[in-house]
């Protein structure tokens, strides 16, 4: 079954793109919870986090280097910013499809909700 992430990457529905590559997806979340607050999605479907231990090492890295990528172009290095990865029920994962939050422009709190 296609997520609403499937959708966009499928141009089905409308999304305020920053970046992509030939992996990764970036585009900025319809809820934001900081001044800046991105999601990256990989191209091919995983549909966890905890599913990326069946993958290479290779595409996991490549996902993450893409993530550290975006942020750098968001302009959040000097200051910094959170990644959040939220992972099945207990994580508080809506969107069953791999994606990694990129949050700045704020000071974070901790611990997390
Ligand atoms: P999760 O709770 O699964 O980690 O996060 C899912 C995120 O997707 C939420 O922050 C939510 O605001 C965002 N989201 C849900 N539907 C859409 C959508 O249609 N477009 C965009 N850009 N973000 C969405």
């Amino acid at each position: 079954m296609d997520t609403i992430f499937d959708k966009i990457i499928a141009g089905e529905i409308p999304a305020d793109i920053v970046y992509k590559d030939e992996s990764v997806l970036a585009f900025r979340d319809i809820n934001p919870q900081a001044p800046v607050h991105v999601l990256v999605i990989p191209l091919t479907r995983v549909e966890r986090f905890s599913e990326l231990k069946e993958q290479s090492g290779d595409q996991v890295g490549s996902f993450f280097k893409s993530v550290s990528k975006v942020a750098a172009e968001l302009g959040l290095d000097e200051a910094g910013y959170r990644i959040v990865i939220n992972n099945g029920s207990d994580g508080g994962q809506e969107v069953e499809y791999l994606h990694a939050h990129i949050l700045g422009g704020r000071k974070m709190a901790w611990p997390p909700g």
